[in-house]
């Protein structure tokens, strides 16, 4: 039988004059199965209108690549945070906000949306997980698309929620749309979080056993600059971090996620994107200690 092929990609920007269509290239030109994309800057709310995307464009560029358009992840912009209670104008936004991105991902045809749960910012993860849950709600009562959210697991840096498996299915749990909601796994999150990721096998156990491996929609693969525990979230290359290239290769081709989307959101070298070579040395499970000499 042959080898299926694994679902492999990246972030990649949404920029202009080719928006979609350039976005879909860009991803091909690393050799990606699926990719990862923003509808605007991550850091702001500015969303130019979701007609001069080129959709069409994209789409038709997909289907020709051959692409499993099932597979394609949009990120929610991280100024969303549902889980503050504290500021009532943060809470506010994080409702419109992710109401008007889950039309826009249905725009593009795309059916699911990583969201970060958010962080307390000093009530406490209880009154935190309690809002995601409630914001979650409200949205999802209105929203009228079929998007799924999959939901981060968080390094724990400051005050974030999301933090450990439990508090993943506990927001879950709160949920009144089961079918709309499932798990992204960031391999840099769950490893700064305090999660041992060399027994990849055991953590795989452990987030069927807590949530169910069936609710995992995509896997975020990210070496870590940061040891195991250190609450950091700062993303490093692959084999360049405290991870190392086997174990984050044991995600890549683990037959429990042959199904899944696999995304990078490794930084650049320099000016240069990495995830070519990055990918090239994950499929063919070979690393090259100068890969980044030749970008
Ligand atoms: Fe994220
Ligand atoms: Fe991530
Ligand atoms: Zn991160």
């Amino acid at each position: 039988m042959a080898k299926e092929k694994i679902i492999i990609g990246s972030h990649i920007s949404l920029a202009g004059p080719d928006y979609y269509l350039g976005t879909v290239k860009e991803a091909l030109s690393y050799g990606e199965t699926t990719f990862m994309f923003y509808t605007g800057a991550p850091q702001n709310t500015i969303r130019i209108p979701t007609e001069r995307f080129k959709i069409d464009e994209g789409r038709a560029l997909i289907k020709e690549s051959g692409i499993d358009e099932a597979t394609i992840v949009c990120h929610a912009p991280y100024i969303i945070n549902p889980a503050n209670t504290i500021n009532p104008s943060t809470l506010d936004l994080a409702k419109s906000f992710l109401l008007s991105e889950l039309k826009r991902v249905s725009d593009f045809h795309v059916s699911m949306i990583v969201l970060h749960p958010g962080a307390h910012v000093g009530a406490g993860p209880e009154a935190g997980i309690q809002s995601c849950i409630d914001v979650l709600n409200e949205v999802l009562s209105q929203d009228g698309t079929d998007v799924k959210i999959a939901i981060e697991t968080m390094a724990g840096k400051g005050s974030e929620i999301g933090v450990t498996f439990e508090q993943i299915k506990q927001i879950l749990d709160g949920v009144e749309y089961p079918k709309r909601v499932g798990v992204c796994l960031d391999t840099c999150h769950v490893n700064d979080a305090g999660y041992d990721v060399h027994d990849v096998d055991g953590l795989l156990e452990e987030f069927d056993r807590v949530i169910g491996l069936d609710k995992l929609l995509v896997v975020h693969i990210n070496d870590s600059k940061n040891p195991i525990g250190a609450h950091k979230d700062r993303h490093s290359n692959i084999g360049l971090g405290e991870i190392g290239f086997e174990t984050i290769e044991k995600f890549v081709t683990h037959p429990k996620l042959t199904k899944i989307p696999k995304i990078l959101e490794t930084p650049y070298i320099g000016e240069k994107p990495p995830y070519k070579k990055e990918i090239e040395m994950l499929v063919n499970g070979k690393y090259d200690p100068d890969w980044q000499k030749d970008l």
